[in-house]
């Protein structure tokens, strides 16, 4: 390894980093992680966290999971790449494809189209949604809607769904016959509805007019989280997304759930969808597919929809794909990962560590007035800061991050975005991880 001096003059120096402005990279330099273990990530200079990030909300089986790691290495000698365009595919590819429909039987999906992460899943996710149209001769459904708050990745599509103006102004235009929705956020809806459930039925209601103003038959989809995530972790009520599921039926609009964070357990369940009791058309995923060991996604397709597909004509033909689409690492990863869950069913630790981190953070909001609000879903929490609570207005988005880095000095590494603190830990992490993450984030708040 270069020397520490070495990385620390060159830390955004050279390297443009994602969602970073490269010019105050150089000014305040991110952390250096350069090791890992268990659910705790150590930096250059030794400091030692436990990571509430999870990395970005996927590394859900921890870091030191060596049924992973020896299943990757064998790959890299058996066969570290071939295309699986069609004519050619690999073992490991058609395995993990198997072992994909057994875990999202019960959501009603068998088919798996392998991508390279969650932006390119979301993106053949669409396309596949307007292409079912299409062969049924429906050519006219073109439209999506989405949710506000809702993030779909930084595709041109993604983005064009997303739902929070920080990813989209930079880049507009976007994609024409992109609308929006307002989502089931009790902390702030333009109805001032403070009852979840009877928000659950204005949000749907919304999307069902939306829907028939824009005319359901140029509609092609509605994507969704099943939780809203990188939007601030934004359950809805458990009765939305039925709601959801019998507007898009009735009008004949396909139904996405984007599960690139909440697949593979986070909610509490295997799927978000299953939390609620629901079956999608479409599912993206991605993240927790590998644990975040190797870029790897998926869209998995329903029988209904794949039917379509596979028995039209030409039109029928996915002309969309990926170099490394099944690519034999991600995928030997891919199937170790699902093994390993399959064997841990990590749901089962989510629940209730998820519920002991959200009590934590609702006692501190007791406390401090800088925490306006407290929300959480399986193992994903957020936490919404304000400088002023009747008000609700937002912190100011560097005090958020002077609580981030006190948080880290105290032995958590914590993500804000924007004015929210966003919590994902691994979904294998014990009482005693979560009290070291409510530990380090008391003496963040403390320096507010
Ligand atoms: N969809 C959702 C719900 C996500 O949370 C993300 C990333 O956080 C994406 C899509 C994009 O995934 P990726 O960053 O792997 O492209």
């Amino acid at each position: 390894m270069k020397d520490s001096n070495f990385l620390k003059e060159n830390n955004g120096r050279y390297f443009w980093q994602p969602m970073g402005h490269p010019g105050v990279a150089q000014t305040t330099p991110p952390i250096i992680f350069n090791e890992a273990d268990g659910v705790d990530v150590i930096d250059i200079d030794g400091h030692r966290v436990v990571d509430a990030v999870g990395g970005l909300w996927n590394v859900n089986l921890g870091y030191s999971n060596t049924v992973i790691k020896d299943a990757m290495k064998a790959q890299i000698d058996a066969l570290p790449y071939y295309s699986a365009f069609k004519g050619t595919t690999n073992d490991k590819a058609i395995e993990l494809s198997y072992l994909m429909q057994e875990f999202f039987a019960p959501d009603g999906l068998s088919r798996s189209f392998f991508t390279s992460g969650g932006s390119d899943s979301v993106e053949v996710a669409l396309k596949l949604a307007r292409q079912y149209h299409r062969i049924k001769g429906h050519g006219a459904r073109t439209k999506f809607i989405s949710l506000l708050k809702g993030y779909h990745g930084t595709h041109f599509g993604g983005a064009s769904v997303n739902g929070n103006a920080k990813f989209r102004n930079s880049y507009e235009p976007l994609i024409a016959g992109c609308f929006h929705v307002p989502a089931p956020y009790t902390y702030r809806n333009p109805w001032n509805e403070s009852d979840p459930e009877k928000l659950a039925q204005l949000a749907a209601q919304a999307l069902d007019d939306e829907i028939t103003f824009q005319g359901a038959n140029t509609v092609a989809a509605f994507i969704m989280e099943p939780v809203l995530g990188a939007g601030g972790v934004i359950p809805p009520h458990p009765s939305y997304m039925g709601l959801v599921r019998e507007i898009c039926d009735r009008h004949g609009v396909l139904l996405i759930a984007d599960e690139v964070i909440t697949g593979f357990g986070r909610t509490g369940d295997p799927s978000g969808v299953r939390h609620w009791g629901v079956k999608p058309d479409l599912m993206t995923l991605a993240k927790a597919i590998t644990s975040g060991y190797f870029p790897f996604g998926a869209v998995m397709i329903s029988d209904a929809v794949a039917e379509v597909f596979e028995s039209a004509d030409a039109s029928g033909s996915v002309d969309t794909g990926y170099t490394y689409s099944g690519h034999p690492i991600g995928a030997a990863t891919a199937v170790a990962t699902l093994n390993e869950t399959n064997r841990i069913a990590p749901w089962t630790n989510a629940a209730p560590r998820g519920a002991e981190l959200k009590a934590g953070l609702q006692e501190l909001q007791l406390e401090h007035d800088v925490i306006g609000d407290v929300r959480g879903e399986g193992l994903m929490c957020g936490m919404e800061l304000v400088s002023d609570r009747d008000a609700k207005t937002p912190l100011d988005p560097n005090e958020a991050m002077r609580f981030q880095k006190a948080a880290y000095e105290a032995g958590a590494m914590i993500r804000v975005s924007g004015h929210n603190v966003l919590f994902s830990p691994p979904l294998i992490v014990s009482s005693n991880d979560i009290d070291r993450i409510l530990t380090a984030v008391k003496a963040g708040l403390g320096i507010l």
